[in-house]
């Protein structure tokens, strides 16, 4: 048996933190323990600002009476129901408001508990929606490089992450990948590049020529690339996508797990870039982060192909989770999307991007900053890698919270996604603060 850690950090050891230095974290702690509004305050009582809105999930505020007193009405009223064969009232008002905001046909919406669990259900459909149809051989799903699609079996062997494969290993079988989309071509870009978008997007017509089409269920993107540091697609991307999936009959899936719900300044990033998808999944927002929940909206048709395909008592999709729907997150997800509407968050997001995207864009002058892109209220800034790689970036990070600042690293990018109620001085706060870390790194 391995000694026990040192007694200091005895109460930290014991819960094994996700995508965590966990080592590092026992000796150096960065424990949050309040919020409200744009801010945190660590355990010393110090106020921190918030640059990512949560992990992307917190757009409307830290803290919201409305989201609370929703949350606790729906304790006392209903804690709990079974999630199948049987629903609860709060599912379906979701459902049809989701299917009113979301872009014309994807209409039909089927819960989960997390991003992940979103993707999976994607993908699943997605499959059984060809094998109804008489086209089972179509189980191939097409991914990216740099794409992050959750955790779960599905979404990491499609999501486009080295590590996953170093630490994982194959992954599922059937899955193959395009190029991502972060060109040289394209650097200190704001919004979308001029270069490479068709020919990138051709990657997938590369693949339906080595393949055939009729091996492909779907392709799934993140329309904007999140997690691993705010890749833009570039003009004509998305479009060309959309054109070689119609005309083959696959599936287009757009992850918009970070990007929905205002992200982009417009409702999804479907809407902002004029491309609509046959999928959708959301998650991270649509409770403003304060419960755990997930969707998938499917085009209409999509669903009913496979609810026509089983006999009228027949479970048609074999899939669900015991949280799918659950009573307390549907009061969570409609409380927020009540706040999006009255507080008109997304135009006060959308209001607030241009400033936000100038500020990145002026990061150009800072000698070790190499590229900087944005697009909405999504941002990222790529450092010089210096000592090995992300070391640099994991230095920023910690500095940052030293400062008060907390922000996201991926490797030695440094990525922001504010919160939509932030003002303009809490802006210069943020990049004035990074200013300086980055002068000591
Ligand atoms: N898809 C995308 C595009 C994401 O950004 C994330 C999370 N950052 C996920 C899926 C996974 O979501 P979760 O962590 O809620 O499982």
């Amino acid at each position: 048996m391995n000694q026990p850690a040192s007694r200091s950090n005895e109460p930290l050891i014991h819960h094994w933190m996700p995508f965590t230095a966990n080592k590092q974290f026992h000796d150096a702690p960065r424990i949050i323990a309040r919020a409200e509004g744009v801010h945190y305050w660590n355990t010393a009582g110090e106020k921190l600002l918030d640059s990512v809105s949560g992990l992307y999930t917190t757009p409307a505020g830290h803290g919201r009476r409305e989201i609370r007193d929703a949350v606790a009405r729906q304790l006392e009223e209903l804690d709990y129901a079974p999630a199948f064969q049987f629903g609860v009232p709060g599912s379906f008002r979701l459902a049809t408001e989701l299917a009113q905001m979301l872009p014309a046909g994807l209409n039909r919406v089927f819960f989960a508990g997390s991003g992940s669990e979103a993707v999976e259900s994607a993908l699943k459909v997605a499959i059984q929606y060809h094998r109804v149809r008489g086209q089972g051989q179509r189980q191939r799903i097409i991914g990216r490089a740099r794409g992050y699609h959750g955790v779960n079996f599905g979404g990491w062997s499609v999501g486009g992450m080295v590590k996953n494969r170093e630490a994982f290993g194959l992954g599922l079988p059937g899955v193959a990948h395009m190029r991502h989309t972060h060109i040289p071509e394209n650097r200190f870009q704001m919004g979308q590049g001029e270069h490479g978008g068709v020919d990138l997007a051709d990657d997938l017509q590369r693949m339906i020529d080595l393949y055939g089409a009729d091996t492909i269920a779907a392709c799934i993107v993140e329309p904007i690339a999140g997690s691993t540091g705010v890749l833009v697609p570039p003009k004509g991307y998305l479009e060309r996508l959309r054109e070689i999936c119609t005309k083959h009959g696959i599936l287009l899936i757009f992850d918009e797990v970070i990007c929905g719900f205002g992200r982009t300044g417009a409702p999804f990033a479907a809407d902002a870039f004029g491309v609509v998808p046959d999928m959708l999944t959301m998650a991270k927002a649509i409770t403003n982060g304060n419960i755990p929940m997930a969707a998938v909206a499917v085009r209409e048709d999509v669903q009913q192909a496979i609810l026509d395909a089983a006999g009228p008592e027949a479970v048609e999709f074999f899939h669900g989770y015991t949280y799918s729907a659950h009573p307390v997150a549907c009061a969570a997800a409609l409380a927020t999307l009540k706040i999006f509407r009255e507080d008109d968050l997304f135009a006060r997001g959308a209001a607030l991007a241009p400033k936000f995207l100038e500020r990145i864009a002026a990061l150009r002058d800072v000698p070790i900053v190499i590229d900087t892109r944005g697009f909405g209220l999504l941002g990222a800034v790529d450092l010089a890698p210096e000592g090995g790689p992300g070391k640099r970036g994991f230095a920023v990070l910690r500095r940052a919270f030293e400062q008060g600042l907390v922000l996201r690293v991926a490797g030695d990018t440094v990525i922001f996604a504010p919160l939509f109620i932030t003002t303009d001085d809490q802006l210069d706060e943020m990049f004035d603060k990074l200013r300086k870390v980055l002068a000591t790194v």
